[in-house]
């Protein structure tokens, strides 16, 4: 996949996607990232890229035209158009389930807001797809855009060891996984559950289905209810 992030602070990106499974992926050229400085695509010869809000309001908004700039020229470059998202807290939040919808696209484009946001008209033209990571407000989508490239990034074929990797995890089958246990056995007193040192699968299996309901139903009642719909048992 090929992936290109538009932002007024490239700097903070490689600390987090230059490592572990994500570094990783980028050296296996499972995954070409390339971050752009918005100031780059700025039609200001100072490289300004904001402006007051139109109607009145504090804090300045960045303009549709410098990442507008930098989308058309990626655009000419890669001979096709990414997918583009714009991470905004008014988005639809994001779960494991677009991850893996987005996991799909050969290129995506993210947009960083910052201060207010971005000039509306940029969303509209460019058929921008908005993306939360959650019901609060952070100061920029610098750390929103790593969230999602990690939660990407681990879904494309031939990251991760194998399919399983994922499909086992937390929010892939809609329920929350089950407590994993290693060495000791026994740790301050807390010994293991004995089932799973059993090397009996069925049980084990059964145990961990158990183990994920209950979880799920305790912390996360939503999914819980959501998920027996799924089932067809919904109250
Ligand atoms: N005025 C905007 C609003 O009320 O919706 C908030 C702007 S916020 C201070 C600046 C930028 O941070 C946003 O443009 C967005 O890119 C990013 N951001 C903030 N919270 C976010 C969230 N929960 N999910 C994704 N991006 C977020």
């Amino acid at each position: 996949m090929r992936l290109d992030i538009f932002t007024l602070f490239p700097e903070m990106f490689p600390a987090v996607l230059g490592h572990s499974i994500v570094g990783r992926a980028r050296r296996r050229g499972h995954l070409q990232l390339c971050v752009h400085q918005l100031r780059d695509f700025s039609p200001d010869p100072r490289g300004r890229v904001d402006g007051t809000v139109f109607g009145g309001g504090k804090g300045m908004l960045l303009a549709a035209e410098p990442f507008a700039q930098g989308l058309d020229q990626l655009g000419e470059h890669l001979g096709l158009r990414p997918h583009i998202l714009y991470m905004s807290p008014r988005g639809p939040v994001l779960n494991q389930k677009t991850a893996r919808r987005l996991a799909e696209k050969p290129a995506l484009a993210i947009l960083c807001g910052h201060y207010e946001g971005v000039d509306q008209r940029l969303l509209d033209e460019y058929e921008v797809e908005e993306v939360s990571i959650g019901d609060y407000v952070l100061t920029g989508g610098e750390l929103p855009a790593m969230i999602l490239a990690d939660a990407v990034s681990r879904m494309l074929p031939g990251v991760l060891a194998d399919e399983s990797c994922f499909t086992d995890e937390s929010h892939f089958s809609g329920l929350l996984e089950y407590p994993q246990y290693t060495r000791p056995e026994v740790w301050r007193g807390r010994a293991a559950p004995e089932v799973l040192l059993s090397g009996h699968h069925g049980k084990i299996e059964a145990w961990r289905r158990e183990q994920s309901l209950a979880v799920t139903q305790r912390n996360r009642p939503d999914l819980y209810q959501a998920w027996l719909k799924n089932q067809g048992q919904g109250t």
